[in-house]
């Protein structure tokens, strides 16, 4: 037995860190201020809301409110922001600053952490650049006097980037982005409905002045016909291109259309392209019967998703470690997140970074525009375009490079493997390979020869797939069934199709079934293909990854139900939630879960349950609820992942709290079961699949031409991909097998999240507990 390393206060000086949310509101941004008060107070230091952005900073005053550990219970799970947020004009003149600048000495505040959009960071950057000589006029028109101002020579900011539009640089995501796009996902699927009962077109415009990450993921996650994005604008003779994309998907069977325009749309010459004039070429030009939905403010509502309540939470804590760190020379961070990695990057940069793009824009240099926005957005339009856009003859490859690829899922369903599929699909028939669908896993193949009525070997037209993009499950069917039940009928099968590149997605299984053809390869020379393995599954425990698509989707789910228990709740005050997770012997589900809902506590299974946790537990409990007044709003949750035990269920756990809260507190448990294998799938399942499906068969189709040989001696011939850290990677599995799986508990040996578990405890305040093992 081990003690869990809660981690102890970090050193350095005692602050007052005053936290504000500032323009345009976004969901996620509560989980960044609770994670800032609790961080602050665990750390010892004061925490300060400024109420209403800076607005309450100019004003001062009780606009300036101390805040209490209890006094950010629930908000993670809050849309919007509840210590409001304003446009201050004030704020833009330096009297209002410097105004500002006495508020925070009266108060005692050295250090601010400021979540908002490019604007504000502008605001926070320029305040601090004159902080010194703001406080030199404070001091000479004797409103301040050199001992008061002595302590306060360095204001320390921490920008945390709170934007449904996704619009600053240096980041992949910004607090809101996620949400937001899954209120409008959420729209075109029920708009892309109604268009196909009735065959009709649809143009919806999104939000985004000057960034079109919104429209892009938007296109990216619903497989529209057309998107209209400022960094790209489309070509001269857009209109022509436009009809002809959407006569050709009309032609080949598609009953619906949609496109989307972002709000700040131009063409190259930058006139505004507007969705009437979209929706009038699409009537006249393409004949259709076309409607326009804009979605407004809808967009910025909303509960936040999984991720931002993540995001916000980890860079909220991140910001507060930032404070700590920092001596006056530390130039002001932004907390930024880079694949999987919270960073921190120099706000001035990110700033000065993001106001390029919208220079570029102005200069109708695009291609500036482009390579200023991370990455990722230039990859994700890539895909975007290869998925989607008809006829690219200029994409085709030559006879001798062309593939037949097999595609097949392995394992549970999980959220995003039809929209992988389906770009594979896309990519496969704009290359000229042929993809070929793998139907009901190893076990659809074996079985081949005898009962498959259909046959389980079956080549994908483009209209099969195309509306796989937001569709849950399995299209082509998916099965636990490992190739080993019969290794020589699938090397036949192989053999038969003449299956030249295999594309896997699926979990634990997917990953154990290319390692078994891997294997195979000294018998059978037809699995001497190159292979990817795709991670899919709600349990993210594929090693080799740090991500598998599926897991936004169940964390999603699980949220929703937590959040539901909680409310039902609400009337009494006083109910522990006992909700047992699915994850295997994986505890990453409960504690992502755990960290965006604010759990009170995660019981998993690398850390097991004791009589000795739950006794601290049932005591922090009693502790919890003396000092709530009521600003719970509802029950507290305990999360506890289905193999974390084989003692104590979540039943008994259950009852063991309700005895020893008799009279004061009650207690319930429930079992989401596959209700967290979710519905529609997440965006952000729906983009990676994406995205990763392009990668996968780009890497696939590198293998073209080559012997069986020479496939068998490269070790990135069976691969799987993923994130680890900041990178997308290819990683040979035989590395994986031998270094990074733990077969026995199939997961990876180090599984990256260990210590989120313990920012979980802190945030709610857990006691030290005692691990199991
Ligand atoms: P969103 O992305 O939603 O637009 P934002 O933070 O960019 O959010 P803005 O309205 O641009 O929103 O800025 C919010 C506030 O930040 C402004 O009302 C103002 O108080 C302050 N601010 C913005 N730019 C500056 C600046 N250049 N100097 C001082 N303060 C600024």
């Amino acid at each position: 037995m081990a003690p869990t390393n809660t981690p102890a206060p970090l050193e350095g000086k005692k602050r007052r860190i005053g936290v504000m949310t500032s323009g345009g509101d976004s969901p996620g941004m509560n989980g960044a201020v609770r994670a800032v008060v609790r961080m602050a107070i665990h750390n010892k230091c004061e925490a300060y809301a400024i109420y209403e952005g800076y607005d309450g900073l100019v004003k001062g005053g009780d606009m300036i409110k101390q805040m209490e550990w209890e006094d950010v219970r629930g908000f993670c799970s809050e849309g919007g922001t509840l210590i409001g947020t304003a446009r201050c004009m004030e704020f833009m003149q330096r009297p209002g600053r410097l105004q500002a600048a006495k508020n925070l000495v009266v108060k005692g505040i050295d250090a601010l952490v400021i979540c908002g959009g490019d604007g504000s960071l502008t605001g926070a950057d320029k305040f601090r650049s004159e902080w010194q000589g703001l406080l030199k006029e404070l001091v000479d028109t004797k409103e301040l006097t050199d001992t008061d101002i002595e302590p306060f020579q360095h204001l320390n900011i921490v920008g945390l980037v709170g934007s449904i539009d996704n619009d600053l640089s240096m980041t992949d995501a910004t607090i809101g982005c996620y949400s937001s796009l899954a209120r409008i996902c959420e729209a075109v699927d029920s708009v892309d409905t109604t268009a196909t009962s009735h065959q009709r077109a649809f143009v919806i415009e999104v939000m985004g002045r000057h960034c079109g990450w919104l429209a892009l993921m938007t296109g990216v996650a619903t497989g529209a016909d057309f998107i209209f994005i400022p960094e790209e604008p489309p070509k001269e003779n857009w209109e022509e291109e436009m009809c002809q994309i959407v006569k050709k998907h009309r032609a080949l069977g598609k009953r619906k259309t949609i496109v989307i325009v972002c709000e700040g749309a131009h063409d190259q010459n930058l006139k505004k392209i507007t969705p009437t004039a979209v929706k009038d070429l699409l009537s006249k030009k393409a004949g259709l019967d076309t409607r326009i939905t804009t979605l407004g403010h809808v967009q910025r509502g909303g509960t936040p998703s999984a991720y931002d309540r993540m995001l916000s939470t980890l860079q909220g804590v991140e910001a507060v470690k930032a404070v700590m760190e920092a001596t006056p020379e530390t130039p002001s961070p932004v907390i930024c997140i880079v694949e999987n990695k919270i960073v921190r990057r120099s706000l001035l940069e990110a700033v000065a970074q993001t106001k390029e793009v919208a220079t570029a824009i102005e200069a109708k240099d695009f291609d500036r525009a482009m390579e200023l926005r991370d990455a990722e957005f230039a990859e994700y339009y890539k895909a975007y375009q290869i998925t989607t856009a008809a006829d690219q003859p200029e994409l085709m490859l030559p006879e001798k490079d062309r593939m037949r690829i097999g595609i097949i899922h392995v394992g549970a369903p999980a959220g995003g493997m039809n929209a992988a599929t389906r770009a594979a699909v896309a990519y496969c028939l704009a290359r000229g390979h042929t993809p070929i669908a793998l139907h009901n896993g190893f076990p659809g193949l074996i079985r081949h020869h005898s009962d498959e009525p259909l046959g389980a070997v079956r080549e994908i037209k483009w209209l099969d797939a195309e509306g796989w993009a937001s569709k849950g499950g399995s299209e082509i069917g998916t099965n636990r069934g490992l190739p080993s039940e019969n290794l020589e009928v699938v090397s036949k099968v192989f053999d038969k199709y003449n299956i030249q590149g295999l594309f896997v997605v699926g979990g634990f299984e997917a990953f154990t079934a290319v390692s078994e053809l891997r294997k195979g390869r000294d018998h059978y020379s037809s699995f001497k293909i190159p292979m990817v393995v795709l991670p899919a599954t709600i349990s993210n425990n594929v090693p080799g990854t740090e991500y598998s698509i599926g897991s936004d989707t169940c964390l999603n789910a699980l949220i929703q139900y937590c959040d539901a228990c909680r409310q039902s709740a609400s009337a009494s005050r006083r109910r522990v939630f006992v909700i047992e997770t699915q994850g295997g012997e994986s505890g990453y589900i409960a504690t992502i879960a755990g960290l965006s809902i604010g759990a009170l506590a995660v019981y998993t299974p690398e850390d097991g349950i004791n009589i000795k946790m739950l006794d601290k537990d049932i005591d922090h409990l009693r502790e919890v609820f003396l000092k709530d007044k009521g600003q719970g709003r509802a029950g507290k949750i305990i999360l506890v992942n289905e193999k974390a035990s084989k003692v104590y269920s979540v039943q008994i756990i259950a009852d063991m709290i309700a005895e020893a809260g008799k009279g004061k507190f009650e207690s319930r448990h429930g079992v989401p079961g596959h209700f967290q294998q979710g519905t529609t799938p997440s965006p952000m399942d729906r983009v990676r699949a994406v995205r990763f499906g392009v990668k996968s068969l780009q890497h696939l189709e590198s293998f073209a031409g080559k012997s069986k040989d020479e496939i068998d001696e490269d070790p990135l011939s069976t691969v799987v991909i993923g994130i680890k850290g900041a990178k997308v990677l290819f990683s040979p599995m035989d590395t994986v097998e031998k270094k990074e799986t733990d077969w026995k508990l199939r997961r990876p040996k180090n599984e990256f999240w260990m210590d989120l578990k313990d920012t979980v405890d802190v945030l709610s305040g857990r006691p030290k507990v005692t691990k199991s093992h």
